[in-house]
């Protein structure tokens, strides 16, 4: 098993710095998704710049966070994308991309034709997930969940998030008990999550666009 871990939603003065400090101990490099409208404030900027300087990738989560693309005008979505991707170039040149699930649901409210084309031609990686334990409504709970889910499978990408829930405060025991299971950790994002892959439009896409 491989296991990609990403935080999505922060970063979050007072949670990040946390998570960050426990994938230091554990050695692990993660990706963190973060939203544009939290780097408008210097600790943000300072949180994801010190992400990036200690290896982990970062994505682009959108600006607001507030309403899927795949349910907005074509040039709003794009807005999404373009101010966020222009505060994440201070600290990383990658162009990741992960579109607000709603909750962690996957299907055409996700892009907009115009997000979608948007990410096609400026080369971005398009990154979804396949196990969402809940930890912002199970801060307890979640670890049982996300261990369940990754058993099973090769290539889990999972969803958990630098918010102030208290479920980070479980991060380590879940790390702990992947490695009993012998898990990997990647930076590396199988195919059946990763829709559009450095701006190539994977077969499937259609199901995560909006008509
Ligand atoms: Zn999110």
């Amino acid at each position: 098993m491989r296991v990609a871990i990403t935080f999505d939603n922060g970063p979050e003065p007072g949670v990040t710095e946390g998570v960050l400090d426990i994938l230091s101990r554990y050695e692990i490099k993660a990706t963190f998704f973060v939203i544009g409208r939290k780097l408008e404030r210097p600790e943000g900027r300072r949180l994801v710049a010190r992400a990036a300087a200690e290896g982990h990738r970062i994505g682009n989560h959108t600006y607001t966070h507030t309403v899927a693309l795949g349910r907005m005008d074509g040039r709003a979505a794009v807005d999404e994308i373009c101010r966020t991707q222009d505060l994440i170039e201070r600290v990383s040149t990658e162009r990741l991309f992960r579109p607000y699930g709603e909750g962690g649901g996957l299907g055409p409210h996700l892009l907009s034709p115009a997000a979608r084309d948007h990410l096609a031609s400026h080369g971005f990686t398009c990154v979804l997930w396949n196990v969402v334990p809940g930890d912002w409504k199970d801060p307890e709970g979640w670890v049982d969940d996300a261990v369940a889910a990754c058993s099973i499978r090769n290539s889990p990408v999972l969803v958990l998030h630098d918010l102030p829930t208290g479920a980070m405060r479980r991060l380590p025991t879940f790390l702990d008990r992947l490695k009993a299971l012998g898990a990997e950790m990647t930076q590396a994002f199988p195919d059946e999550c990763v829709p559009i892959r450095a701006g190539v439009v994977a077969a499937d896409c259609g199901r995560y666009v909006a008509r």
